[in-house]
C-alpha cells in the first residue's frame, strides 16, 4: 500500500478517470478492499485521506471523529483547540516565509524568525494567541490541547504503520 493508491481515492484525481477505461487498473473498490484489510480505524482512514488526498476535503470529518470523544461545556473553545491541533499536525509550513526558512530584508537574506527551516514554530504564546485565550485561560486548556495533539500524532503513527509506509 502506498501513497499513490490512496491518491486514487480522490474522485478528482486523473488516475481514477483513467482507471475506468482500463481493465488492468486499480479501482476505488480495490483500494477500499486493501484499506479494509489494513484494519484502519475510521480516524486513521480519515487521517490518511487528509494527509495524502486533501486536507480541505476531509478536515470536517476528521474533526468530528476527534470531537466525538470529548464533551465540553464550552464547545467553542474545544472546537478551536481541535482545529489548532489539526493545523499544527498538518500545516506546519511557516506563513511568513512560505516555508522557505528565509526572509528578504534590506540587508539581504536572513533566517526567518518565525520558524525553523520553514516549519512554523508553535509556542505556547502563539497557541494562546491563535486560540484567543489569555495566559490563565490557556494554562487551563493546555493539558487538553496537548492530549488532543498527541491523539492526532498517535493516529498518524498507527495509520502509517498499518499501510506499511514507515
Ligand atoms: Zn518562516
Amino acid at each position: 500500500m502506498n501513497k499513490e493508491l490512496l491518491a486514487l481515492l480522490n474522485p478528482k484525481s486523473q488516475s481514477l478517470e483513467m482507471s475506468s477505461v482500463s481493465h488492468n487498473s486499480i479501482t476505488p473498490e480495490d483500494i477500499n478492499l486493501i484499506l479494509s484489510y489494513s484494519g484502519l480505524s475510521k480516524e486513521e482512514y480519515l487521517f490518511l485521506l487528509m494527509k495524502f488526498v486533501s486536507v480541505d476535503d476531509h478536515r470536517d470529518d476528521f474533526f468530528d471523529a476527534i470531537k466525538k470523544d470529548y464533551d465540553s461545556d464550552d464547545g467553542s473553545v474545544l472546537d478551536k483547540i481541535i482545529n489548532l491541533a489539526i493545523i499544527e499536525c498538518f500545516e506546519p509550513k511557516c506563513v511568513f516565509c512560505r516555508g522557505t526558512g528565509f526572509i528578504i530584508v534590506d540587508q539581504g537574506v536572513q533566517d526567518c524568525p518565525h520558524c525553523h527551516e520553514g516549519v512554523f514554530a508553535f509556542t505556547d504564546e502563539i497557541r494562546s494567541y491563535l486560540l484567543g485565550l489569555d495566559n490563565e485561560e490557556y494554562s487551563q486548556q493546555q493539558k487538553l490541547y496537548e492530549t488532543i495533539k498527541e491523539k492526532i500524532q498517535n493516529i498518524e503513527i498507527s495509520s502509517l504503520a498499518k499501510i506499511g509506509d514507515v
